[in-house]
């Protein structure tokens, strides 16, 4: 028959075509789609110095792939989500690859050709050395050298590396797209040098790297009075030309390469940039000297590229003042056309928001975020080199532009889009949105906690939060991937403790629960995102260092297998507590994540094939448990700690007395209820909240949770017109006023976690541990009255998957799409049915049952304002409408009941529910 099938998303290491990257495990992926059958039956793999048969190098031949039909699990040969490719690689080659897959339906594919190359060898020598500017530390150099190409030049390579930040260019061109490069990362423990192409003319050429300060040397950090990463600008370049001929010639660089002061005059990371065109091929011009650094910290790049990946209109805020508005919180730059005389010094600020028709700048605390250009006169697109801002409006002085003028350049690191939830709701898709642009805002090549005020941080804890999400919403394997090395790295400097906030700089605070935790967590959920065991295998070490080293604090203080005498940031920033630190025992949190990473670690264990650690890991976390429970519950199993967050930890990670869960969703319900029916969690108890609840059988709460409007709620942010997530649910007061704290961003992803639960519970989709990355796929939608539709849609690696319910009257209508070669286990709503599908589309049509009548969980101003049921009140409790003692302070109509102002026998408020519920039923 004809072939429908085609192979597409080829990616070396979770990446598109990497060029120079470290590869010495490099590990194939492709997506099988539109196939006509529903399981591979035979793969091949060839692999090639050229895109064509004749210069095939490797070939595996047609391989069967058998699969376990209950998970869909390749058995053997080559498995699409990740297949180590048994070569022996040369350094510094392309290599060509593609596959072919036959299905069971005989329906087959080749794929295109795609590429990777590598860098130079594992301990290679370097033709040139590191080189340093005779200018010194505070001037701008730019490095330059002029070289010859008398023949015809077929290939040409840069390997390279500037310090602090660099672009490089031939022949005043810049080579490649990616901006802000080598991006950041532990720079003391490892250097990532780049691979770039370039194409030289025959005869003289020119190379010259533009340098900047950046993360590295310059104002960055929470201690910056504290040495930074370097003091000095460096650079190192070998430039490989491959002519025609087949001969090659290398160039390094030396004390013969030239500096000449450049036209950066400032930048920071914080600050911004000034750029003075005027200084362009100005200056006197000396010899480079040798820099103290070394070639033995140099590595193939690990980062992802960071890119402008998107551009935004401007548009112009009516006023006095020139400002502009980019319509969204992003994180980048701006570029604009500039045509101004010589000399004008046009300043631009930036701001994520506006007050009073001015920008609001006191959240950016002692950043500048200031970008200064002085014009030379020249007709320029004019842009920022070494610096970022986070920000939605940008005032511009000294220079009239028009709205075209100016784009938005939005700048985050390379991720394949995989997730997007649509509904019936505008507001739920502002919030979806809204978690979704804080990601692109914060995953510039390390995930940060903003992109806007003087932090712009690798905190630990805010990824551990939202790792889940972020793999949901985009495949950041490789992006997650890097920043564990760089985690790893610091926490081998600070001898097992995990930082707060990764790449250190000068920041050594660590050890702290749920931040620390992010070694754990983070590459857990990568791994059963992705199916990737190679990031267990990377973390490992530094898991087990972690729990031990947690262990030893418990030791030390002799609090047994508690872990309740370190000093925590709790449930970070909860409204139930009288600090940022929230309501809830920090040792009851610290506790229960020691417990947590444990168990993830004796996962990882066993999967690695660490045995003895995963036995022993095991054994720790069960003696945890018990002395959590001992701890924390009385002996007939309630809950020694009543806040929400408690409740929602003890829940979500099972540590519970058994046949006690009911007393703790309980507890949880009847803290909602007298808060009003509002969360007060923090960093720790948020993205646990919704999920908490589910587990208890109470999704409707949690969906109430989500679509609550009032202060404190996800969806009062995007009422106040939020486009990215707050860092405090009272980022704007419900008075209007701005959080007069210090510390208030417009753009933290923490408490988008909410995302990873409406995939879970509104899609229904969730990764499976028993075949990772969505080989085999959950699917347990609940469907709520509240939203009349909703359409998940996952991108996974093996092709799309989709769930789709709507409301149809008393019915729901379901749809669901399973890709190619994969399993899912769907649990239809309402009836609790398990099926379990192969690939293709399906659909069903499901009655629900009546809908709960609200009963006594209902706001009692709810039912007064309907009139059935305020005519049952009417009749058995008319003192609820006239106003009984501290009726205000009281949310439900059950709170009403229960007080003894209410007066009311037991019959009576029998009666009244039973009132109540006819009421509705009419
Ligand atoms: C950051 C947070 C971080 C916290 C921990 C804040 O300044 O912005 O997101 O996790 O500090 O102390």
């Amino acid at each position: 028959g004809q072939a429908a099938m085609i192979i597409t998303n080829l990616q070396t290491n979770r990446l598109t075509c990497p060029m120079g990257f470290e590869l010495s495990r490099p590990l194939l992926s492709w997506t099988a789609a539109e196939a006509r059958g529903r399981f591979p039956a035979k793969t091949r793999i060839q692999v090639a110095s050229a895109p064509e048969e004749a210069a095939v190098l490797f070939d595996t031949g047609l391989l069967d792939t058998p699969h376990d039909p209950a998970t869909g699990r390749i058995l053997s040969g080559p498995d699409n989500l990740g297949w180590p490719l048994p070569m022996t690689l040369s350094p510094r080659t392309r290599y060509f690859w593609r596959v072919y897959v036959l299905d069971d339906a005989g329906d087959a594919a080749w794929s295109d050709w795609t590429w990777f190359e590598t860098a130079k060898a594992p301990g290679e020598a370097w033709a040139g050395r590191m080189i340093a500017s005779p200018f010194g530390p505070e001037t701008h150099p730019v490095f330059h050298h002029v070289f010859r190409a008398d023949r015809p030049v077929r290939q040409a390579r840069l390997y390279c590396l500037g310090l602090g930040e660099y672009e490089a260019y031939l022949n005043g061109e810049k080579l490649g797209d990616e901006v802000l490069m080598p991006g950041f990362h532990a720079y003391d423990s490892y250097l990532q040098y780049q691979t770039l192409s370039l194409t030289p003319r025959t005869g003289e050429n020119t190379l010259s790297f533009l340098l900047g300060d950046g993360w590295y040397k310059g104002r960055y950090g929470l201690k910056q009075s504290a040495p930074r990463y370097g003091e000095d600008y460096a650079l190192i370049a070998e430039l490989r030309l491959l002519y025609a001929d087949g001969t090659e010639e290398v160039i390094g660089t030396d004390e013969t390469w030239l500096v000449t002061p450049g036209p950066v005059v400032f930048d920071g990371i914080y600050d911004g940039e000034t750029f003075d065109a005027r200084l362009i091929g100005q200056g006197e011009t000396r010899h480079a000297v040798p820099s103290p650094l070394t070639t033995a910290l140099l590595t193939p790049r690990l980062s992802p590229c960071l890119r402008v990946q998107e551009e935004r209109k401007a548009v112009r805020v009516p006023g006095e003042e020139q400002i502009f508005d980019l319509g969204q919180n992003m994180a980048g730059w701006v570029s604009f056309v500039c045509d101004a005389p010589a000399g004008t010094v046009i300043t631009l600020r930036f701001a994520e928001m506006l007050r009073d028709g001015t920008l609001y700048r006191e959240n950016l605390r002692k950043a500048a975020c200031t970008f200064t250009y002085i014009s030379d006169g020249q007709k320029r697109l004019v842009r920022p080199h070494f610096t970022y801002f986070g920000f939605r409006y940008v005032s511009v002085e000294g220079y009239e532009l028009a709205e075209d003028q100016l784009t938005g350049c939005v700048i985050y690191s390379d991720m394949r889009p995989m997730g997007r939830i649509e509904t019936g709701n505008e507001k739920i898709n502002r919030l979806f949105d809204n978690v979704l642009w804080s990601q692109k805002g914060n995953f510039l090549d390390v995930p940060t906690d903003c992109p806007q005020r003087d932090e712009r941080m690798g905190w630990t804890g805010d990824i551990q939060v939202f790792s889940d999400t972020a793999l949901f919403n985009m495949d950041c394997t490789a992006f997650l991937s890097k920043y564990m090395h760089d985690l790893l790295a610091d926490q081998r400097s600070l001898g097992g403790s995990v930082p707060c906030v990764s790449p250190m700089t000068n920041y050594r605070l660590g050890g702290v629960a749920a931040w620390g935790d992010a070694v754990t967590v983070v590459p857990w959920t990568a791994y059963l995102h992705s199916g990737d065991a190679e990031i267990l295998r990377l973390s490992l070490p530094g898991m087990l260092d972690w729990v031990d080293w947690i262990h030893a604090q418990t030791e030390a203080d002799h609090t047994g297998d508690l872990w309740t005498a370190s000093p925590q940031l709790g449930d970070w920033l909860a409204l139930d507590g009288r600090s940022v630190h929230g309501g809830t025992d920090r040792g009851l949190i610290a506790t229960g994540y020691y417990y947590y990473s444990a168990a993830i670690a004796a996962k990882a264990a066993r999967i690695v094939g660490d045995t003895a650690n995963a036995a022993r890991m095991e054994a720790l976390a069960g003696r945890i448990c018990r002395a959590f429970l001992t701890e924390y519950f009385t002996p007939t199993g309630r809950i020694a700690v009543e806040t929400q967050t408690a409740c929602v930890l003890t829940r979500y990670l099972g540590l519970i007395p058994e046949g006690a869960e009911h007393r703790v969703d309980e507890t949880l319900r009847r803290l909602l209820t007298e808060a009003g029916m509002s969360l007060e969690t923090g960093f720790v108890g948020t993205p646990w909240l919704l999920p908490a609840l589910t587990m208890g059988g109470r999704t409707d709460l949690a969906y109430g949770l989500l679509m609550r409007e009032e202060y404190p709620s996800w969806l009062y942010e995007v009422n106040l017109g939020a486009t990215t997530i707050w860092e405090r649910w009272n980022s704007i007061e419900p008075d209007g006023s701005m959080n007069r704290d210090g510390m208030n961003s417009f753009n933290h992803y923490a408490y988008g976690s909410v995302a990873a639960w409406m995939y879970r519970v509104i899609g229904g989709l969730s990764p499976v541990e028993e075949a990772p990355g969505f080989r085999c796929i959950r699917c347990a939608p609940e469907p709520d009255r509240r939203l009349p539709w909703a359409e998940t849609r996952l991108d996974t690696g093996h092709g799309l998957c989709r769930v789709r319910w709507q409301w149809q009257g008393k019915e729901v209508a379901l749809s669901v799409r399973v890709p190619f070669g994969c399993v899912m286990r769907l649990t239809l709503p309402f009836t609790g049915e398990e099926v379990l599908l192969t690939a293709g589309d399906y659909a069903w049509t499901l009655t629900a049952p009546p809908a709960p009548a609200p009963g006594l969980d209902t706001p009692w101003r709810e039912l007064l304002a309907q009139p059935e049921t305020r005519a049952a009140v009417e009749k058995v409790f008319p003192r609820a409408i006239r106003g009984i003692a501290f009726q205000q302070q009281m949310h439900t109509m059950g709170q009403l009941l229960q007080s003894p102002f209410a007066e009311l026998t037991r019959e009576e408020a029998a009666r009244l529910e039973a009132e109540i519920l006819r009421a509705q039923q009419d």
